[in-house]
């Protein structure tokens, strides 16, 4: 007999997360009821995943579990929140026990790790469909934007940029790797790492925060936009990983770690003034980030290498036709 709604949620999803005091209601009412710390502020967000858009078809379903939560709190990262609350709305060919039951998983240990409760969602029947809904909070006014950033000031991303978009061309075909590195960047896109920690403790330091989800350079260049100035990267400063190296070589690692896409890595700028309390405060070693350039005067985006701007394409797709 095929699962009903009800019992599907009831079997993968009541107990999915974390338990939290702070709701008041979650699956099984009409909807969540939560109750918001007085000296907060909301932030909310949301991203769906597509079969075959945002992720092969086939993918492991712990991993689709796990990607559509991480996407999310990345966003939450940037703006320097703390996550709470996740809603899922999800949309599925069939009810496939199997599938359900790794994809709940998947969902599940991430949500733990960030004590993310999952307080309510829908289901439906269709394409296969993942949108998640997470709130979080920020202490009153201290939230991370897009726009507090200046000419001058030094910017930063987390991680090594890059990493995700050989994964999925290793996933789909496109690209050939060594096979330890294989293992480790195939991860890096199944199973990225949201920087809540590193998103939290930038609130003290940093002017300026975007999650990089759509490239690099791309998204430097939003954050510079929103901050009313533009920026320039070092290419020579672009992190790159080991297995990155051994699988492009360094020139089309550091193009692919510019332009790749599924980072979820934090690339930010922050004041001179407080470049110092950054770095003490903040090692770099220790948080994972590393300096790649800074904001300047004259708008737009630019790769300079040896002093001079480099032609540069935004698209990572081109590097494994
Ligand atoms: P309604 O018809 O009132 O929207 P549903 O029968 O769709 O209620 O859902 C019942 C309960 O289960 C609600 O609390 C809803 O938020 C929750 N729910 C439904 N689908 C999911 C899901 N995929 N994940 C988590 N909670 C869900
Ligand atoms: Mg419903």
């Amino acid at each position: 007999m095929p699962l009903s709604e009800s019992a599907l949620i009831e079997r993968y999803f009541r107990a999915c997360g974390a338990q939290r005091p702070d709701v008041l209601a979650g699956i099984g009412d009409d909807a969540a009821l939560l109750a918001v710390a007085p000296d907060a502020e909301l932030v909310a967000t949301t991203d769906t995943l597509v079969a075959g858009v945002h992720f092969p078809a086939g993918s492991p379903p712990a991993s689709i579990g796990h990607r559509s939560l991480a996407v999310n709190l990345s966003d939450l990262a940037a703006m320097g929140a703390r996550p709470a609350w996740a809603l899922l709305a999800l949309t599925l060919p069939e009810a496939d026990e199997a599938w359900l039951a790794e994809f709940a998983a998947g969902f599940s240990a991430l949500a733990r790790a960030h004590e993310v409760a999952l307080v309510g969602g829908d289901t439906t029947r269709g394409p296969l469909c993942v949108t998640v809904q997470l709130l979080g909070q920020v202490p009153r006014g201290e939230a991370l934007r897009r726009g507090g950033g200046r000419a001058g000031d030094a910017l930063f991303v987390s991680g090594t940029p890059g990493d995700a978009a050989a994964g999925l061309a290793l996933e789909q075909g496109r690209l050939r790797a060594p096979a330890d590195a294989l293992v480790y960047l195939r991860e890096r896109f199944l199973l990225p790492t949201p920087r809540i920690a590193l998103g939290e403790r930038l609130r003290r330091h940093a002017s300026a925060c975007i999650d990089v989800s759509d490239g690099l350079l791309g998204d430097a260049g939003k954050l510079a936009d929103a901050s009313g100035a533009g920026v320039e990267i070092s290419f020579g400063a672009v992190p790159v990983s080991e297995a990155l190296l051994r699988t492009l070589g360094e020139e089309r690692a550091r193009e692919l770690a510019l332009s790749g896409g599924d980072d979820y890595e934090l690339c930010f700028a922050v004041h001179a003034e407080n470049l110092q309390a950054l770095l003490t405060e903040l090692p770099p070693q220790r948080f994972g980030y590393s300096r790649i350039g800074a904001l300047r005067s004259a708008p737009g985006a630019v790769v300079v290498r040896d002093g001079t701007v480099m032609e540069f394409s935004h698209s990572g797709y081109q590097h494994f036709r």
